[in-house]
């Protein structure tokens, strides 16, 4: 039985389209989810929105539909991009569910059973907005004002909220990072989390009064569970919970988020999970922002580069790439055009593309279009074992751009070993045993450096499979294909080229 693994991203706000930003996360998810396949866990990715926001109502507000009709139609445009790029997502979860409102009922309840003074109820105040209708926070407020709504003056409002004794669980969840038990990284994120928990918490006020977008707060219809609160259980809905059976999926392996929401999934879910008698997430990871001209790439910044137009300039595979290998997933990146043009140009059509129709086109003229089997212990084979294993352990860390860098390694040894090896004069000299030694070794190279890329570009790697002859899909494919690539007996296919040159 393969080791279950159960990966989710956080639920994008439905209050606009799609930018570059949220496809950084999807799609470093995605290699991450496909990956472990190949790894041979019994995958289960999880994706989905968070539905009910005061922006909802806001931004239905202001297009004259209903919050459901806005909900239902952002939807399916964030569906639709992430099918397009490739996300191998499971399940799709929205918080408007059924089965979600039940999972947070649910687990109000639970921590009220365990604990019966940890939901309280107790006077909130703050700044009220009366155009926005809401409290706002201090960076929503600018000269004393509303930023949305400058000439009206804030309200100070009191009002009862229902609260959670988040300070009660400083300690166990301090313990739990401290220990290991719970993981949060890279260690520059884990070194805030556990910073913010050492300076100490404070209760959380965890509903609203006046509300009405929202899940009705259990014995108390006048208040809705506050949104962050009701958006993190999400998670734990997708699995069932609370119906027989969800621990089957419950504990989640991996949550993927940004940065900023660290204090959320690393101090505030913990604690609901343990007052709440339930297992933590065995680790999260927190990665940093696609940055257009030095600032985070956001609603208005998404006017000037949209994912549409990075999606068509070189394809869905080539932006997948580019975030990944570019941007990376540990610390901010700059999108430009023109470093999406040299990935493009140098690594994927001049490096993998060209290694990829150079040995299919060398394994048809020479050797008749079939792989050739041959002993696997040339320089490129060792070469071959060494990068598998790196790839496997950077890869396993969730170092994504490391596991790039192996695979790279092993694409220039391969281009090397043409040279050393030079097919076409073995050919001219007739020497069949060593074209057999040096295009097995270089079938067998480019096999693993296809398993090894598929988690970043699918489709690209997909075709090259196929032209490989190489039986199933590279999806489909395990580590024992990359460990020992299956040698020999398979016919090439001439493949369309992979990265054509762009048209300007
Ligand atoms: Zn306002």
């Amino acid at each position: 039985m393969p080791d279950r693994f159960f990966l989710t991203t956080a639920i994008d706000y439905s209050n606009g389209d799609p930018h570059l930003g949220h496809a950084l996360e999807k799609v470093g998810a995605d290699c991450i989810a496909r990956y472990r396949r190949l790894r041979g866990n019994d995958v289960h990715f999880l994706m989905g929105m968070d539905e009910h926001s005061q922006s909802v109502l806001q931004a239905s507000a202001n297009a004259g539909v209903t919050p459901q009709a806005w909900v239902d139609r952002l939807s399916t445009v964030f569906t639709d991009f992430w099918k397009r790029l490739g996300c191998s997502n499971d399940d799709w979860i929205r918080t408007t569910e059924p089965r979600h409102a039940r999972a947070v009922t649910a687990l109000l309840e639970r921590i009220k059973e365990r604990h019966p003074d940890h939901v309280f109820l107790a006077e909130y105040s703050g700044l009220y907005c009366t155009g926005c209708e809401e409290f706002k926070a201090d960076a929503q407020i600018k000269d004393g004002h509303c930023i949305e709504h400058p000439t009206l003056e804030l309200v100070p409002t009191k009002e009862p909220n229902h609260y959670f004794r988040l300070t009660a669980w400083r300690d166990p969840v301090l313990q739990k990072i401290e220990n290991g038990e719970f993981l949060v990284e890279p260690a520059i994120r884990r070194n805030e989390v556990l910073s913010l928990l050492r300076s100490g918490l404070q209760d959380i006020s965890i509903s609203r009064v006046r509300l009405p977008w929202g899940i009705p707060f259990p014995d108390d219809p006048g208040q809705t569970v506050y949104v962050w609160f009701d958006a993190l259980i999400n998670y734990l809905a997708a699995t069932g919970f609370p119906e027989a059976g969800y621990e089957k999926r419950w504990p989640a392996d991996l949550h993927v988020v940004g940065k900023g929401i660290t204090r959320f999934h690393c101090i505030i879910w913990p604690a609901m999970l343990l007052a709440a008698g339930l297992d933590l997430p065995r680790a999260v990871w927190a990665h940093g922002y696609v940055q257009w001209e030095g600032s985070k790439m956001s609603k208005t910044a998404g006017t000037a580069v949209s994912l549409e137009s990075a999606i068509a300039r070189h394809g869905p595979d080539a932006l997948r790439y580019f975030l990944l290998r570019e941007i990376g997933f540990e610390n901010d990146g700059n999108f430009t055009w023109e470093r999406l043009d040299v990935r493009y140009t140098d690594e994927l059509a001049n490096g993998y593309g060209n290694l990829a129709s150079r040995v299919l086109a060398m394994i048809e003229r020479y050797v008749g279009g079939i792989v050739p089997t041959g002993v696997a212990d040339t320089p490129l084979d060792q070469e071959g074992n060494a990068r598998v294993a790196a790839y496997g352990n950077a890869m396993d860390g969730n170092l994504i751009h490391e596991g790039a860098q192996e695979m790279w390694g092993l694409v220039s040894r391969a281009n090397q070993f043409v040279e050393e090896t030079a097919p076409w004069n073995l050919a001219k000299a007739k020497d069949t045993a060593g074209l057999d030694r040096a295009l097995g070794a270089l079938a067998r190279a480019l096999t693993r450096i296809t398993l090894m890329i598929h988690p970043f570009i699918p489709g690209k790697a997909g075709e090259v499979w196929g032209g490989l002859g190489l039986p199933g899909t590279a999806a489909d494919a395990k580590w024992g294909a990359l460990e020992n690539p299956p040698t020999g007996g398979g016919k090439v296919r001439k493949l369309t080229p992979l990265f054509p040159k762009p048209v300007s």
